[in-house]
């Protein structure tokens, strides 16, 4: 019988770049298509074009890299209901699978032997009336809650969703991400400290080992 089929937009080998996984070799399984339109998006190619590729083709590639970290992202990779087979049979073959969210889908369905890396979508991205908040009573206590931050509105809006939520109690680690040309690295660090906040700083790492244009890394 045929396997089931995503449409893929690519697949590749690099260093994690952000999450507690950041600086592993880690293969990327990036899905087309995304339901939010984020105003610092980075992967706009990933909206629409991609390939379909059955669920077997694609876990032929993975293994060809020879590497146990599997990060499966997108545009949005909820939004092909498939995307759970293909989990399934990572998960099977014993891979440790990532999945990063934008928070806007149901996360309650994924396998819990995956680590759910969710955005709670700031008000600076304009995506914020879409964060399900209901997702946040789902999450693992081995899952990563990421928010990226373009002002210091933002960074007063995050603290509040942070105590609100109680996060820092909830998951592995709280995630805070400046937008590049928005808020400057020193600025966003010097605010974390003052807070004493219990968070972790992240940078994307693969844009500074790469050029920051560069794709498939
Ligand atoms: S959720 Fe991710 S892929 Fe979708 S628009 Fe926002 S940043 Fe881009």
């Amino acid at each position: 019988m045929r396997s089931p089929v995503l449409k893929i937009n690519e697949i590749f080998h690099s260093i994690q770049g952000e999450s507690t996984k950041a600086g592993l070799p880690c293969v990327f399984v990036r899905l087309t298509y995304c339901n939010i339109r984020c105003v610092y998006c980075d992967t706009e190619y990933a909206f629409y074009e991609g390939v379909d590729r059955s669920i077997d083709d694609i876990v032929d590639e993975v293994k060809s890299f020879n590497c146990k970290l599997v990060e499966i992202t997108g545009g949005e990779p909820l939004v092909q209901e498939n995307v759970h087979n293909l989990i399934k049979e990572l998960c099977d073959l014993g891979y440790e699978v990532l999945i990063e969210t934008g928070g806007s889908l149901p996360i309650e369905n994924i396998d819990k032997r995956v680590k759910v890396i969710m955005d709670l979508k700031t008000p600076y991205s304009r995506m914020e009336k879409k964060n399900r908040y209901e997702n946040i009573q789902h999450l693992k206590s081995t899952d990563e809650v990421k928010f990226v931050i373009g002002s210091r509105k933002d960074y007063e809006w995050v603290k509040d969703i942070i105590l609100t939520y109680d996060l820092l109690n909830k998951v592995e680690q709280v995630l805070l991400s400046p937008v590049f040309d928005k808020v400057e690295n020193i600025q966003l660090a010097e605010w974390i400290l003052q807070d004493k906040l219990n968070v972790r700083f992240q940078l994307q790492m693969h844009k500074y080992i790469w050029h920051p244009e560069t794709r498939g890394v």
